[in-house]
């Protein structure tokens, strides 16, 4: 990745870290290229030597959904890797978890406070008799009533919940609170048949066709007097789950168990070639080994949507893909937006200078591998190898889908720096400059920023972030996130209206 230039160039302005100069006179109209494509047009003659800001560029537009190339790429040689393994908690519906954690879901905000209350409870009195149980998450979110439940876009928060509730990480443990009179009924959120992974335990350990009955604390019951016999109830119910979640034993499972959601945040002009190439570098390494990868955040890849639809493994693929984007423009016209709405204060003065030249850093994060699944938002991962799940860029709400869709491991690269956690899956941050990762020693776990610096390869970095990956998903290394516990909240996407 290195540049020689074979020019001396005279600086013309204070150019900021990680800001662009033009390499060579650009005359006004004329594209200016980043990543050899067209980031902009130049709204007036920029000398060599200048800083290139967002001022000074006018943006392309969107590029059309019509006529786009079709699984037509040359697919990249990449030989299967083999001999990875982990220790991850093996689930019945052969599915694996990184951690063992206690999840109770809840069909509303109205029961978050009570729910809480006796999570504390949990965590002082009960947990420390399970120790083989990680932690006790409370799936507090902002849905489940006055909202318009039966609208077309109500079927994304609802299923993104249930497919929540059901990540590997909580071992099939499956139980809620509901205040009663909700509009999202816990039949509902969970209708007979959708937590198979409970059925199929009852199978096992009866030996009959035990259908299972779903636990539900509900608030409203007329047994419940007093708010302590409702946390009493929770705790109750709590200790069965716990019970069994205790008994879990890690084994060494093969890499490709693993389900990775890559995503970005607070990115830089930096995270386009230090921290999300080496993410792509390991991206292939994790589709070389059989794993799931999951890249989302459709506004920041919008841009580059000729490239996904030509790595697409089939025209179905390529076709799924065009559809969401179609769908999220769409939405996002609905809102009186576009894709421009996506950059951030802090990503222009990391010296991203509109959307399209944020796109194809981010894109990278994807690697070569070709792309073999789509899932639109909240659906629930199945196939192996690269899968583009469609969803917001908004790091709270993309990392919400990527549990739904069934992530065991979270990757989040950062060029500004940002504490971002989850509860319920390890998240590995992988910082795009050294300068970040010395002043965030304890946030960041990676630090990319020594490609920049000349000292590791993208290689170097992707298998650093590789192997991190393997100890991690074993719980022989806890992430910073985990050290402090930093928990972001769960945010649904509810493009449903709310009434
Ligand atoms: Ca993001």
């Amino acid at each position: 990745m290195k540049t020689d230039l074979d020019c001396v160039l005279r600086l013309r302005d204070r150019v900021p870290q990680g800001h662009k100069l033009a390499l060579v006179d650009i005359p006004a109209d004329a594209p200016v290229l980043r990543y050899g494509i067209p980031i902009g047009y130049a709204r007036q003659d920029i000398a060599a030597g200048s800083w290139v800001h967002e001022r000074l560029l006018r943006m392309p537009e969107a590029r059309g959904l019509e006529g786009l190339p079709i699984a037509n790429a040359k697919r990249a040689s990449l030989p299967p890797l083999e001999g990875y393994s982990f220790e991850g908690y093996r689930n019945a519906d052969g599915s694996v978890g990184t951690r063992n954690i206690l999840a109770i879901t809840q069909t509303v905000q109205c029961v978050a406070g009570v729910t809480d209350f006796a999570v504390q409870r949990i965590k002082s009195e009960l947990l420390p008799r399970f120790p083989n149980v990680n932690d006790v998450v409370a799936l507090e979110h902002a849905y489940g009533c006055g909202v318009a439940i039966d609208a077309p876009d109500a079927a994304v928060p609802i299923r993104t919940l249930r497919n929540i509730s059901l990540n590997p990480n909580f071992g099939g443990e499956v139980m809620v609170v509901s205040l009663g009179c909700e509009k999202l009924q816990p039949e509902r959120l969970l209708p007979p048949g959708s937590f198979a992974i409970v059925d199929e335990r009852n199978k096992a350990g009866s030996g009959a066709s035990a259908e299972a009955t779903l636990d539900v604390v509900c608030l409203q019951d007329d047994a419940h007097v007093g708010f302590m016999s409702m946390v009493e109830s929770i705790m109750r119910q709590a200790e069965l789950h716990l019970k069994r979640l205790n008994a879990r034993q890690r084994e060494t499972v093969p890499a490709s168990e693993l389900v990775v959601g890559v995503q970005c945040g607070g990115s830089d002009a930096f995270s386009g070639f230090t921290a999300n190439p080496a993410v792509g570098f390991c991206t292939d390494l994790l589709v070389r080994a059989g794993a799931s990868v999951m890249f989302s955040e459709v506004t920041e890849v919008r841009d580059g949507i000729d490239q996904l639809t030509s790595r697409a493994t089939t025209p179905e693929v390529a076709e799924a893909m065009i559809r969401e984007m179609a769908w999220y423009d769409a939405y996002l016209q609905r809102g009186g937006a576009d894709r421009s709405a996506n950059t951030t204060p802090g990503n222009k003065s990391g010296g991203l200078s509109n959307i399209v030249e944020k796109a194809m850093g981010s894109i990278v994060k994807s690697g070569s591998a070709p792309i073999s699944s789509v899932l639109a938002p909240g659906e629930k991962l199945k196939a192996k190898g690269l899968c583009f799940a469609a969803t917001p860029a908004s790091d709270f709400i993309c990392g919400t889908l990527q549990l739904a869709a069934g992530m065991n491991l979270h990757v989040f690269t950062t060029g500004r720096g940002t504490p971002y956690g989850l509860a319920a899956v390890p998240v590995i941050k992988v910082a795009t400059r050294s300068d970040l990762a010395r002043r965030w020693h304890d946030l960041m776990d990676v630090n990319a920023g020594t490609i920049a610096d000349g000292s590791a390869s993208i290689e170097d970095v992707g298998w650093e972030l590789f192997r991190l990956m393997l100890d991690v998903a074993s719980g022989r290394k806890k992430t910073w996130a985990e050290q402090w516990k930093l928990h972001n909240a769960l945010v649904l996407f509810n493009p449903a209206p709310v009434t």
